[in-house]
């Protein structure tokens, strides 16, 4: 299927479709043109794929490069970027190349960031390969790196021309990294459609078997309701807030683990522990908090902060995360009509309630 991101004259294309990698050749050749393609992809995902996509670019007569760093977090920095930026004049990339970010959220952001600032901006496209990546991290055209003080400090906005989602190459991602970016699937049922949560807790089996065509529906519902909160909100009013649900807590649970804990598996456990805090705050039912907890656990994810964890470290991370913004905390919290609202009224008793450490 295609969707659309509304956003004027910078709207785009959203692809869904299995075994797409293989139309983008044509698909780039016709719709934008360019001096030449660099795809940006990590080692792995370059091996996997980006080798095959390289090929295909160059036979079907297009000027084509790849460019290629070490896989994980730990290269989402301001060094990486300096490091592709210089292989990219190395390169003759001129101002119209085209970026390929080919990979998981790491890529692109990264390759985003790229293209936003080489020659001051060049064209760029999202193939994204993570599960993660093709249900959040593509679309919406937040691109930037982590400094040393923290996640994603450093960045642009910055929408890409298109964004090619295969869901063929999920076939090779790992389990573990397949169940990180369900989390972020079912945070789209709980923040806007009920309708899909329902589907979520029908289809479980078949998500999680990547039944090609539910994997698809899954896929496309959740592009439809991130595109819709990023053309109604590009650059983070209030609507666009909501997709922070779970993120709050999460993100510390993220830092206090040194990132060991996998952003999804840290969004699950401060999903949970948000559905607490609007229960004991009186505005969602026990009975679909337990529904929450209960789905999110059927997904295989965890719903409590690990036992090897410091909570006075995450409280810390928290209050940290606070001063960043402003001074005050916001929590998405859910609503037993299925609506969510974003509040800045969670108190310290609160969160020390849901994180169980004393005053
Ligand atoms: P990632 O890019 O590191 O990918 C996870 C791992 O999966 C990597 O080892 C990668 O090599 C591997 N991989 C990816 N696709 C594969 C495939 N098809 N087959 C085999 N292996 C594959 O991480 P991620 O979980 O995709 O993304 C997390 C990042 O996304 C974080 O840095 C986060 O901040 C960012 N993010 C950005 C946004 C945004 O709006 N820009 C939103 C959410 C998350
Ligand atoms: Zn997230």
């Amino acid at each position: 299927g295609i969707l659309q991101v509304g956003l004027g004259e910078r709207s785009y294309p959203i692809f869904v479709e299995s075994g797409c990698l293989a139309t983008v050749p044509a698909e780039l050749a016709a719709r934008w043109p360019a001096s030449c393609y660099c795809l940006v992809a990590d080692d792995t995902v370059a091996a996997l794929h980006g080798q095959e996509l390289l090929e295909a670019l160059r036979a079907a007569d297009l000027t084509a490069e790849m460019l290629s760093f070490p896989a994980g977090e730990a290269s989402k920095t301001i060094e990486t970027v300096a490091w592709l930026a210089s292989a990219a004049a190395r390169l003759g990339l001129d101002r119209h190349s085209m970026i390929i970010a080919l990979g998981g959220g790491v890529t692109g952001d990264l390759a985003g960031f790229l293209a936003s600032a080489y020659l001051r901006g060049v064209d760029f496209v999202q193939v994204p390969t993570s599960l993660l990546a093709q249900v959040d991290s593509s679309v919406g055209g937040k691109t930037g790196v982590d400094l040393p003080e923290g996640k994603n400090l450093f960045g642009a906005f910055y929408q890409p021309k298109g964004v090619f989602i295969d869901l063929h190459v999920l076939q090779t991602l790992p389990e573990i990294q397949y169940r990180n970016g369900l989390a972020e699937v079912i945070k789209y049922g709980v923040i806007r459609e009920p309708t899909f949560l329902d589907y979520l807790e029908q289809h479980r089996d078949a998500i999680l078997a990547l039944e090609p065509t539910v994997v698809s529906e899954m896929v496309l519902t959740c592009c439809r309701i991130k595109a819709d909160v990023v053309a109604a909100d590009e650059r983070e009013g209030d609507l666009r807030r909501i997709l922070n649900f779970g993120h709050t807590i999460g993100h510390a649970v993220e830092a206090a683990s040194r990132f060991e804990v996998l952003h999804g598996m840290a969004v699950a456990i401060g999903m949970v522990a948000a559905s607490r805090i609007a229960v004991s705050r009186g505005m969602l039912s026990a009975e679909r908090a337990e529904r929450i907890t209960g789905m999110i656990a059927a997904y295989g994810l965890p719903t409590e902060i690990p036992e090897t964890l410091d909570r006075r470290q995450i409280k810390s991370y928290l209050l940290t995360d606070k001063k960043r913004i402003g001074g005050t905390l916001f929590f998405i919290l859910p609503r037993s009509d299925g609506s969510v609202v974003i509040t800045d009224e969670v108190t310290e008793a609160d969160i020390d309630a849901v994180l169980a450490v004393g005053p």
